[in-house]
C-alpha cells in the first residue's frame, strides 16, 4: 500500500546524478570503475581508522564474504544475535553452517555478552567450537563492543560486525563498520544513505580487501585466460549505484543529523505519554538514530498505535521479529531469556527519514496522542 508517511525513504542530496552522468560520459557502465573507487575512498576516509573498504552488490553479499574470509565451512557453528533482520543470518545457511542464536540484553537491545558466553562455553563443551560472532548495532544503537571483543579474544573467535543500520554511529568515539574483524554496511533503499541497492564489506588490511574483491569478481586466477581455482561470486557494486553512493557521501553528516532530531523531537514530544519509552544512549554510545523506536507498555498498546497510525496512512513497524522465531529458523539452537521476544511485542518503529518535515513529525505524534 502506498502511505502518506513512510518509514524510511530514499534521500538525495542533489550530487548524486554528476557522478552517475560521468559514468555514462566515459561508458564506464560496469561493476567497476572511478565512482567504485572513489565511492570505496569516501567510505575509508570517513571511517578512519586504517579503514580498507570494498564496495559490494549487497550488505548479504558483505556478510556472505566476510564469513567465507573467516574461514566457516558447512557443518560449521556460527553465533548470530537474534533479534535482527533475516539478513544478518541467511548468509550462514548459504554456506551450509548452522547459526546459534544469542538473546538480547535489555539496554542496546543487541547481542547479551553474558548469553554470549554462556552459549560459547557450551558449544566448546559440546566440542562444536563456533566459528564467527554475528553482532549488530541494531537501530544505529552500538552494541557492548568491549565485553563482546573480550570473549572473541578469550575463545578466538572473530567478530562479523553488522553495522548495516549504523554507518555513522560510535562506540566509545571509534565509528561503528570498523570495530569487528569484519564490518558490514548496507546501502539499500531504507538505509541511512542509499546506493539503492549495495553494501560494502571494511577489513583491516589491504590484502584482506584484495581477497574479498577477488571473491566479489568470479575468484578469477591471475591468467591471460579466465581459470578458476577457487568458487567465486558475481558480487562487485555497479559504477552507476556507486556513483549515487558519492553523492550520498556529502550529504551523510547532515542525515545522521536529521535522523538525530527526529528522534530528539519524538522523545520531547511523547515522553509524557503514559507508557511510551526511548531507548537511550549510554556514556559510550553514539547512536545515527537510524529508526526512531519506541517501546510501549504491552503489545496490546503497541498494535493499538500501530493501527492508529495505519489509519492515516502512516507507516511504522514492530521492531525486528527474533531469528529464534521465525519459522525457517526454528530448528536451530539458541540461548533465549525472552528480551528479545518481549522487545519485539512492545516495540515499534516510527517514520524516521531525513527528509520528514516537521509537519510529518506532527501529524505522527498527534495520531499517537489522541
Ligand atoms: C539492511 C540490513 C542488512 C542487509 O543489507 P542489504 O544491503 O539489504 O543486503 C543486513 N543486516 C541488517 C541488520 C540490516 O538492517
Amino acid at each position: 500500500m502506498a502511505y502518506k508517511i513512510w518509514l524510511s525513504t530514499p534521500h538525495m542530496g542533489g550530487e548524486e546524478m554528476k557522478y552517475i552522468n560521468s559514468a555514462f560520459e566515459e561508458n564506464w557502465v560496469a561493476p567497476l570503475g572511478p565512482n567504485v573507487n572513489g565511492f570505496e575512498k569516501d567510505l575509508e576516509n570517513f571511517l578512519g581508522d586504517d579503514s580498507f573498504v570494498a564496495a559490494l552488490s549487497s550488505g548479504t553479499a558483505a556478510l556472505h564474504l566476510s564469513l567465507i574470509l573467516a574461514g566457516v565451512e558447512a557443518g560449521d557453528e556460527v553465533i548470530c544475535q537474534s533479534m535482527t533482520f533475516s539478513a544478518s543470518v541467511n548468509p550462514v545457511t548459504y554456506l551450509g553452517a548452522k547459526p546459534v542464536f544469542v538473546d538480547s540484553e535489555k539496554d542496546s537491545w543487541n547481542i547479551s555478552p553474558e548469553l554470549l558466553e554462556e552459549a560459547v562455553k557450551d558449544r566448546i563443551s559440546k566440542g562444536k567450537k563456533p566459528k564467527a560472532i554475528v553482532a549488530v548495532h541494531l537501530y544505529g544503537m552500538p552494541f557492548d563492543f568491549d565485553s563482546i571483543k573480550e570473549i572473541s579474544k578469550r575463545y578466538e573467535i572473530p567478530i562479523v560486525e553488522d553495522a548495516a543500520e549504523a554507518l555513522g554511529s560510535e562506540y566509545k568515539g571509534r565509528k561503528c563498520g570498523t570495530l569487528g574483524d569484519f564490518s558490514v554496511l548496507s546501502f539499500n533503499g531504507n538505509k541511512i544513505i542509499t546506493t539503492s541497492g549495495g553494501g560494502a564489506l571494511r577489513v583491516g588490511t589491504e590484502e584482506l580487501k584484495k581477497k574479498a574483491v577477488f571473491l566479489a569478481t568470479q575468484a578469477r586466477d591471475d591468467a591471460p585466460y579466465y581459470q578458476h581455482s577457487e568458487i567465486g561470486y558475481n558480487y562487485r557494486m555497479s559504477n552507476i549505484t556507486a556513483g549515487i553512493g558519492r553523492g550520498q557521501m556529502e550529504v551523510l553528516n547532515d542525515r545522521i543529523i536529521a535522523r538525530r532530531n527526529n528522534f530528539e523531537y519524538y522523545r520531547q514530544n511523547l515522553s509524557d505519554v503514559a507508557g511510551i519509552k526511548f531507548p537511550t544512549e549510554n556514556q559510550d554510545s553514539f547512536s545515527n538514530r537510524w529508526l526512531s523506536c519506541i517501546l510501549t507498555e504491552s503489545q496490546e498498546k503497541r498494535e493499538e498505535i500501530r493501527l492508529k497510525l495505519l489509519k492515516s496512512e502512516i507507516e511504522s513497524r514492530p521492531l525486528w521479529k527474533p531469528m529464534h522465531l521465525q519459522p525457517v529458523f526454528k530448528n536451530y539452537q539458541g540461548y533465549i531469556s525472552g528480551v528479545s521476544e518481549d522487545l519485539f511485542n512492545r516495540g515499534l518503529c516510527l517514520p524516521s527519514g531525513s527528509n520528514l518535515s516537521r509537519e510529518n513529525l506532527d501529524c505522527v505524534i498527534e495520531k499517537i496522542k489522541c
